[in-house]
């Protein structure tokens, strides 16, 4: 590394300089930054105005001022290189320099040195460091000097060659030009540095503003691409189960066609297997329909009891519960803005396979039970029933997908994939907790969300 990347390293370590993360901030973090760049650059430029300032002191003879010239170079570097002091406490100390050297500038050199400019770059250095209110209060402190300077002329306080090259109106003429500068340079770069915070503010905005919508877009694409998944296999599985009864028909046919086979069913057994396969295929296009129909019902959304759903959904499966000896018991339900007719064809679905799914000998006992939670109710629905292996926790919910072959558990296998599409219409999501042997239990939950 060489001198110069060696030296910039340590200043920088010195000033804490702020890192990329602090620009969100706007002006207050390029004010930070500004003042290590001055810093950086101030120490090697000084020589440029300050050696030949002690040589010239030492030809002219006010070896005070070659002394003043040089502690100010020290404390220059001191302040850019010094270890431990704090970022207030070094811009304090650039500050206190300057205005030290105005003062000795001006009072030994009057205006033949550079007193007034110096006064002039502090108002600048003041405003781009701190704050605009800084810039204008050091406005005012420079008028309170060049005052003090006119009183020190006016009634000739000292012996210096400001002193005795002015009185009082020519100092006045002089130092109101320093004024006037300094107030246009802070009222000018008032109007900037508002503007570019401002123009900050802006950019930051319109950042997160992306961000936001970047975040919505990628959500709204995995979404996209969950439902295409859930079409494809909606797809496979409708295609092939459909497909089950009409290959039942179609070998049917067959066996009747070929006159080896021909006489193996009789005529009652032909139409009757024939009129089996029919109606199981009436059976699933119209579970397939009733299943696409879900959310596209022109009825809107409606505050609903579930109290009185639940008793109706009740009434409505009274023989079934009877044959099956069945024990239901249902918690205090809340009310919610949901699809009615869905929300009782949910609950006719899980309470019904609570029954169904029941173990040999065993009476069901079906529990529904409701919980508020901070941005939904769960609701449960348990049984003693024969369980779920946790291998087909999933499976259940695809349409078509049964676990048990028809002569077992009568069914078409569309019921839960009914289920998750009008948990998922309501916002919510439904999944299952079961052992094999221990019961199920059906969890889902509905948004509290009230608007439709
Ligand atoms: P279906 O009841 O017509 O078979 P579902 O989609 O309602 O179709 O259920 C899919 C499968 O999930 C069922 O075939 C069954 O194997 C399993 N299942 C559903 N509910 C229960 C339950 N309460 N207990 C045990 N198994 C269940």
């Amino acid at each position: 590394m060489n001198l110069w990347d060696s030296y910039k390293k340590t200043v920088r370590s010195r000033l804490y300089v702020p890192d990329e993360a602090g620009r969100q901030e706007g002006v207050a973090f390029w004010r930070d930054r500004l003042f290590y760049y001055m810093a950086l650059y101030m120490v090697p430029l000084s020589f440029l105005a300050l050696v030949p300032g002690v040589f010239m002191s030492l030809i002219s003879d006010v070896p005070l001022l070659a002394v003043v010239d040089l502690v100010a170079m020290v404390l220059l570097a001191f302040l850019a290189l010094g270890k431990g002091m704090a970022l207030a406490t070094r811009k304090l100390i650039f500050i206190g320099i300057f205005y030290v050297l105005s003062v000795v500038l001006l009072i030994y050199l009057g205006s033949f040195g550079p007193g007034l400019l110096y006064l002039f770059a502090i108002t600048v250095f003041v405003t781009l460091i701190y704050s605009v209110r800084m810039g204008y209060i050091t406005v005012a402190v420079n008028l309170c000097l060049c005052a003090a300077f006119g009183v020190l002329i006016h009634f000739r306080l000292i012996h210096s060659p400001l002193v005795e090259a002015y009185d009082i109106g020519s100092w006045i003429a002089v130092s109101s030009n320093e004024i006037f500068l300094s107030t246009v340079s802070v009222l000018s770069l008032h109007l900037l540095l508002h503007g570019l915070q401002s123009t900050i503010e802006n950019e930051n905005k319109l950042q997160r503003e992306l961000l936001s919508e970047r975040k919505a877009l990628q959500d709204a694409l995995s979404e996209v691409r969950r439902k295409n998944l859930e079409l494809e296999q909606f797809t496979y599985f409708a295609s092939h189960d459909l497909q089950e009864p009409l290959t039942t028909i179609i070998s049917l046919t067959d066996l009747q066609q070929n006159a080896e086979t021909k006489d193996f069913l009789t005529q009652t057994e032909y139409f009757e297997y024939v009129d089996r396969a029919s109606k199981r295929m009436r059976q699933l296009i119209h579970g397939l329909l009733e299943y696409s129909r879900i959310g596209r019902s022109s009825v809107e959304k409606s505050m609903v009891d579930f109290d009185l759903l639940l008793a109706d959904v009740l009434a409505d499966m009274q023989v079934r519960i009877e044959q099956a000896g069945a024990e239901i018991s249902i918690d205090k339900l809340p009310q919610l803005l949901v699809f009615p007719l869905e929300m009782r064809q949910l609950f006719q679905n899980l309470i019904g396979n609570a029954i169904k799914f029941s173990r040999e000998g065993t009476a069901p006992v079906v529990t529904v039970t409701a919980r508020e939670e901070e941005s939904h109710w769960l609701f449960k629905v348990s049984d003693n029933g024969i369980g779920i292996s946790e291998t087909a926790f999933e499976k259940i919910f695809i349409i078509f997908q049964r676990l048990h072959g028809r002569s077992a558990y009568e069914g078409t296998g569309i019921g839960l994939a009914y289920c998750k599409k009008i948990v998922e219409l309501h916002g919510g999501r439904i999944w299952v907790e079961s052992a094999v042997g221990q019961g199920s239990t059906f969890c889902f939950t509905i948004s509290k969300e009230t608007t439709s």
